[in-house]
């Protein structure tokens, strides 16, 4: 392993707020978060906002509300669109020293050209003749750098893929800039990385075809890149890019399912990247800043589970203290059934723990919170009958009015005595009008469970409502 001077890391994220936050963007940006932790190093976010037509200011407060809400902090934070002045200056300076020159030719031409090299199944490049020869006839397009043809191979050792090489052809006159005042993506990120002291450039592997065009204008400034390291693709089941098909990719989606932080770093930090031990699944945002290092990155896709999610997020859940859990499950309580009820809450926290994936899960479980809707027919046994329902419920009714039933193990027993002395031992045809009269469901939690949470005048309430359905 490489070892860095403590303070020698300075990474960034460079989203572009074309979009909402997504789950791509926010693993990268947790990537270059870990390794500036780890290292005790700098995590800078830059907006890469030069797209005027498409970038909004709603996207840019959507991607950074993302990762306040995931915690990963920045130390420093830049909009592209206020430094027009540093992309002139250096504009200026490789025109005047012939490293970068206008272009006059139209998009029209250009279009000719690459439909020519498309149909020649070349890679998509421009080796401009106005650089030596500038037309006078013709108006100016665009800035472009002069990459010496004779170069042969533009590469790099990138940190996770190894030695990649790219030929001057394929990266030819990159575009720079349309004017002095309008800088193009290559020549922003080549810039901003520069000034900003970017020490190792962490991103998506859909980078890479950009990373040659990058170090060929880091060259001409006469600087060093900095160091490369493109992380795999996120997949979907099938193995193609991870998109909406798949799972949902906007962040804003899984803090409104209710995740927590530190499952969603938990599962992310897994999209690609091993802790030492490889079999370790639940890992804690600490010893992911402990044990993070590129070297454990991996080359091929990783691929999103969602299952897998949602495991890793009841396994984090069940490590909360009531407390905790609680207040996380109450605001989605109030959202979903418009009520606030502690006692209950409090009642549900073991079945929670057990079964609740993420916290607006909780609406699966209304049947606790407010008296179930359905229909008659669904509280007869398909053994039975409305006649056996009724007197099921009579009997659980009754049981209820005496003295000192109440109980888990005294309840089941008193409905497993019904079910043997009324109905020939078959436990459904009590167990099943109970469980729809206090659920309203076919599959629901326990219904002697239910009648504990709920509590004693609220099962009774709810099996009179059943017995006048049946009426
Ligand atoms: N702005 C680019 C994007 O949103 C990122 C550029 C980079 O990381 O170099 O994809």
């Amino acid at each position: 392993m490489t070892t860095l001077e403590k303070g020698s890391v300075r990474v960034r994220i460079a989203p572009s707020p074309t979009g909402y936050f997504h789950i791509g963007t926010a693993r990268t940006a947790l990537f270059n978060w870990l390794f500036a932790r780890h290292h005790g190093g700098q995590f800078i976010v830059r907006v890469e906002d030069t797209d005027k037509e498409r970038s909004q200011p709603e996207f840019e407060k959507d991607i950074l509300a993302g990762l306040e809400w995931l915690g990963l902090k920045y130390d420093e934070f830049y909009r592209q669109s206020e430094r027009g002045e540093h992309y002139r200056k250096y504009l200026k300076k490789l025109l005047a020293d012939g490293k970068a020159f206008w272009c006059y030719h139209s998009k029209e031409e250009l279009g000719i050209e690459k439909a020519e090299q498309t149909k020649r199944h070349e890679a998509l490049h421009h080796f401009c003749d106005h650089k030596d020869n500038p037309p006078t006839d013709k108006e100016k397009q665009l800035i472009r750098l002069a990459v010496d043809r004779n170069i042969e191979k533009i590469g790099w050792h990138d940190l996770v893929r190894g030695d990649i090489e790219f030929s001057a052809d394929t990266v030819s006159d990159v575009s720079l800039a349309k004017d002095l005042d309008t800088p193009l993506y290559n020549f922003a990120v080549v810039i901003d990385d520069y000034e900003m002291q970017i020490s190792h450039v962490i991103r998506g592997e859909d980078h890479i075809a950009n990373t040659p065009k990058q170090i060929a204008i880091f060259r001409a400034l006469g600087v060093e890149p900095p160091q490369f390291a493109h992380l795999p693709l996120i997949l979907g089941a099938d193995r193609s890019k991870l998109s909406k098909r798949h799972a949902a990719v906007a962040f804003n989606q899984y803090i409104e399912a209710g995740y927590t932080p530190e499952t969603i770093i938990n599962f992310l930090v897994l999209l690609g990247w091993t802790p030492n031990d490889d079999k370790q699944e639940l890992i804690s945002t600490q010893e992911a800043i402990e044990q993070f290092t590129l070297e454990k990155i991996h080359k091929s896709g990783a691929v999103f589970n969602p299952e897998k999610l949602n495991w890793i997020s009841n396994q984090h859940l069940r490590q909360l203290g009531d407390e905790q859990l609680s207040s996380l499950v109450l605001p989605f309580v109030q959202r979903n059934f418009n009520q606030v009820d502690n006692v209950i809450v409090s009642r549900l926290m073991p079945l929670l723990r057990e079964r609740l994936e993420y916290l607006d899960q909780i609406k699966e479980f209304g049947y606790f919170f407010q008296a179930p809707e359905y229909g008659p027919e669904l509280l007869v046994w398909k053994k039975s009958d409305a006649v056996g329902a009724k007197q099921a419920i009579t009997k659980v009714l009754g049981i209820l009015s005496g003295a000192g039933e109440w109980g888990d193990q005294k309840l089941r027993s008193r409905l497993d005595e019904v079910a043997t002395t009324d109905f020939a031992g078959d436990r459904g045809a009590v167990y099943w009008p109970i469980r729809v009269a206090l659920s309203g469901e076919k599959f629901s939690a326990d219904p002697v469970q239910i009648m504990l949470i709920i509590g004693q005048s609220e099962t009774a309430n709810r099996l009179q409502t059943a017995l006048a359905k049946l009426n």
